[in-house]
C-alpha cells in the first residue's frame, strides 16, 4: 500500500485501557505472572499484550513506538532515552571491531564526536565525505564498510541528502543506510525513499515542548527484534530505556505534529525569504537559491513545508552574538540550543552544537563563525516577529549587502 502521511496522522489515535482517550501509564518496572512456565516462555519470546520487565518493553513505550512506526511507515520502532542513545545503539547493533562507516561530513556535533572520537576505541572507524559527491561516497566504501550514515536535512548546514541515490549505492554494496530524520519528521519519509533505518531525536520537533530528552529507531521488524535480543541486542543490553511518563507526554504531543510542522515550515520560509531580501546569505531548502532546492521539491512529502530550521550568515561571531543577544531581549525568541520548540530558538553552531567539529573542517563545510542556526517557532503573527528582527538589525547597523 502506498505511504500516505495523512492516514499515518489519523492512525496516531490509540485506544486506552478502560476507555481512557489516552493510554494509561503503567507505573511498574516489573509485571506479574500466573505461572513460572509462562514467565519462561515470555523471557525470550515477545507475546502480544504481555509484559515482563520495563527495559524489555512496557505498554506506553509500545504505544509510542507503534505511533512512531506509523509516522515513518516502518514495520516496527523502538523508543530510547535520547537521540544519541538511538544513534549509538543502532551503530553498535550493526558494526563490530574492524568495521567502517561512511558518514556525511555535515552532521550534528554529538554524532560527529561519537563517530570520530568514541567508536575508534571499539575498533569502528568512520570516513567523512561530502555526500553531494556520490563518486566520493563510492570511493570511501571498502570491503569493511557496513553503514552509510547521514541526516536527511543536515545540522547545521541544511544540506538535503539525496536519499534515493544514496540508497541505491547502499543496496548495490549490501550496506545499511541509516538516516537521522530529526530535522524533518513528516517532511521527509526516508524509509519510503530507500533507507533501512531511521533515527530521531524526539527531543526536538516530535515532542515539540523542549521538556524532555528522548529518541527512537524505526526499521524492519527483524532489525528492531535484533536490537532487543536478550543475548546480543544493543538496546536490550546497553539499556537506554525511555521513562514511561515521558513516553506518555511525547505520545500526546505527537498528535499535533502535522499542524506544528506546517506552521514551523510556513514561518521559517517567511524568515528565510525576508533575511534573503535584506541581502544575507541564507541556508533554507525551501528557497529557490538553496543548492538542493530541486531535490527537496522532489523528495519532500507535499503539504508539510520544508521544516522549521534555517541558518543565516551574519558575517562575524561578534555580529552574530550581538544580534542574538538583542533578539532575545526584544522577544524574538531565546538564545538556546536545541530545536522544534514553539518559541524561536537561535544559537551559533560553530561555538555550541557543532563545536566538536574542528575549525578547519567547519570551514570546509561552510560553517562560518558568523553562522546563526534558527529553529523558527509557531508565532501566530510571523510578520510582527520579523519586524522585531529588523529593529534589532537597524539598531546594530547590520545590513546584508
Ligand atoms: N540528531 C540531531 C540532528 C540533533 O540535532 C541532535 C541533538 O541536537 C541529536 C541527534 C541528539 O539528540 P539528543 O540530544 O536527543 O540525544
Amino acid at each position: 500500500m502506498p505511504y500516505d502521511p495523512s492516514s499515518a496522522i489519523q492512525d496516531y489515535t490509540v485506544f486506552g485501557e478502560f476507555g481512557d482517550v489516552n493510554p494509561s501509564v503503567t507505573d511498574s518496572s516489573t509485571y506479574t505472572f500466573l505461572s513460572p512456565e509462562r514467565m519462561e516462555e515470555l523471557f525470550d519470546h515477545e507475546i502480544e499484550g504481555c509484559f515482563l520487565y520495563s527495559r524489555h518493553w512496557n505498554p506506553i513505550n509500545k504505544y509510542l513506538s507503534g505511533a512512531l512506526a506509523r509516522l515513518e511507515n516502518s514495520e516496527n520502532a523502538l523508543v530510547t532515552a535520547s537521540g544519541m542513545a538511538a544513534i549509538s545503539s543502532v551503530i553498535l547493533q550493526i558494526c563490530e571491531a574492524g568495521d567502517e562507516i561512511v558518514a556525511s561530513r555535515t552532521i550534528y556535533g554529538g554524532t560527529y564526536a561519537l563517530l570520530k572520537n568514541f567508536l575508534p576505541k571499539l575498533g569502528i572507524t568512520t570516513r567523512f565525505v561530502d555526500i553531494k559527491d556520490l563518486q566520493a561516497m563510492r570511493e570511501a566504501i571498502t570491503p569493511r564498510t557496513k553503514v552509510l550514515y547521514c541526516e536527511s536535512i543536515s545540522n547545521p548546514m541544511l544540506e538535503v541528502a539525496d536519499i534515493p541515490a544514496i540508497s541505491e549505492l547502499a543496496k548495490a554494496q549490501d550496506l545499511k543506510l541509516v538516516i537521522d530524520n530529526t530535522f524533518s519528521p513528516l517532511v521527509i519519509a526516508p524509509l519510503q525513499l530507500g533507507a533501512d533505518v531511521v533515527v530521531h531525536s524526539l527531543t526536538k520537533f516530535i515532542n515539540g515542548t523542549s521538556d524532555c530528552v528522548a529518541g527512537c529507531v524505526c526499521s524492519s521488524k527483524a532489525f528492531i527484534d535484533s536490537m532487543l535480543d536478550i543475548n546480543a541486542g544493543a538496546s536490550m543490553l546497553l539499556g537506554p530505556v525511555l521513562d514511561s511518563y515521558r513516553a506518555a507526554s511525547i505520545l500526546k504531543n505527537l498528535h499535533s505534529l502535522h499542524i506544528r510542522m506546517q506552521k514551523h515550515g510556513e514561518n521559517a520560509l517567511y524568515f528565510a525569504e525576508q533575511f534573503e531580501k535584506l541581502g544575507f546569505s541564507v541556508y533554507y531548502p525551501g528557497l529557490p537559491s538553496h543548492p538542493q532546492h530541486a531535490l527537496a521539491q522532489k523528495i519532500m512529502t507535499p503539504g508539510f513545508g520544508h521544516s522549521g530550521m534555517l541558518a543565516i550568515d551574519f558575517g562575524s561571531l561578534d555580529k552574530a552574538n550581538q544580534l542574538m543577544t538583542m533578539m532575545q531581549e526584544d522577544k524574538v525568541g531565546y538564545l538556546a540550543v536545541s530545536l522544534g520548540y514553539f518559541k524561536t530558538l537561535f544559537s551559533s553552531p560553530g561555538h555550541s552544537t557543532s563545536s566538536e567539529i574542528p575549525k578547519e573542517e567547519q570551514e570546509q563545510i561552510g560553517l562560518s563563525d558568523g553562522l546563526v542556526r534558527m529553529s523558527v517557532g509557531l508565532d501566530n503573527d510571523i510578520r510582527r516577529s520579523f519586524e522585531r528582527v529588523k529593529d534589532c538589525l537597524v539598531k546594530l547597523g547590520m545590513t546584508g549587502k
